[in-house]
């Protein structure tokens, strides 16, 4: 079994081009059901990333869902194979999850289902390319917008996780962040015969649960104030926090390029960066499968597998 200690053991000693071949030939190596078909990349498109990463001495990264449905996590919004287009999920609303009891009661029903199959999810070729290239000292500064703590499950340090991680819980009164482990330890006790089929994982960890099963959940409270406990995740109509925002442009206008990964930009809180590095007059490359909101301010657009492109981009 290819364990997430094992993972960082060998993505911090073997060599980019290894490891990612360990990658390739394990036997459990996830099936790729939410990756969109794309034709794949030519080896013009390779050359050309080559040439621009080997420019930038400080580049700046982006990463969206498109990076980790190679993981075998869905994204939102791909064609056929994205989350809206199969099914009618979508995101957690911010407003209606602090509203309403019976949307929480929902919301940590559904997260407890699919938890242990959501720890399941291990980084592919793609994530790993990216922590080599830091250690290698060709990475500034990575932003991801997914909440799946797979970058830092590879290895990287110098990321910020954008809209939160799903491994901490925050209690929406005193503030006091806590492990989800510790939180799925107490569901567990507190929900003794609970047993539901999950079917899917979201990107948010959330998973397809019909009323009448969520019905009967008890949903714990902070241990210090019994406040409303809500997972450390920035969800849709809510704001990515100031501070954060204010370092990622710092760490922006300390690099010489930025290159977007596996997203479509279609939120806000990650395209306003690729328009300030645009009107800083930085260059702009993008890696995506299908059409993003940035691909006229781009010099190279490449339609492709992350998990196939960035291994290759970096001779290290
Ligand atoms: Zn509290």
């Amino acid at each position: 079994m290819w364990d997430h200690s094992r993972l960082l053991y060998l993505s911090r000693r073997l060599s980019l081009v290894e490891s990612v071949r360990y990658w390739h030939c394990q036997a459990n190596r996830p099936t790729l059901p939410f990756v969109p078909t794309c034709s794949g990349a030519c080896p013009e498109d390779v050359e050309q990333l080559k040439r621009y990463v080997q420019q930038c001495q400080r580049l700046f990264v982006i990463t969206g869902a498109g990076i980790s449905t190679e993981s075998g996590i869905p994204d939102y919004r791909s064609e056929h194979v994205g989350l809206f287009a199969r099914t009618q999920r979508r995101p957690v609303e911010h407003g209606m999850f602090v509203r309403s009891a019976r949307m929480r009661q929902s919301y940590w029903a559904r997260s407890f289902t699919g938890w242990t199959s959501f720890l399941r999810h291990l980084p592919n070729a793609a994530h790993l390319a990216l922590s080599h290239w830091e250690r290698a000292g060709r990475l500034h500064w990575l932003v991801t917008q997914n909440v799946d703590a797979l970058h830092r499950k590879s290895g990287s340090l110098r990321c910020t996780e954008l809209h939160g991680c799903l491994y901490l819980v925050i209690c929406l009164n005193c503030g006091q962040v806590t492990h989800r482990e510790q939180l799925q330890k107490r569901m567990v006790v507190m929900n003794p015969h609970w047993q539901v089929d999950a079917l899917e994982v979201a990107p948010d960890g959330d998973v397809l649960l019909s009323e009448s099963q969520v019905e009967n959940f008890r949903v714990p409270a902070c241990l210090a104030c019994e406040g409303i406990l809500k997972p450390q995740v920035t969800f849709f109509g809510d704001n990515v926090d100031r501070a954060t925002v204010a370092f990622l442009y710092k760490k922006l206008a300390e690099s010489d390029g930025i290159l977007i990964a596996g997203s479509s930009l279609q939120v806000y809180s990650a395209y306003r960066f690729v328009r300030e590095a645009h009107d800083q007059g930085l260059p702009i490359a993008i890696l995506n499968i299908g059409p993003t909101r940035a691909n006229t301010l781009a010099m190279l657009t490449i339609n492709a597998r992350c998990g196939d492109v960035l291994p290759l981009a970096l001779d290290i």
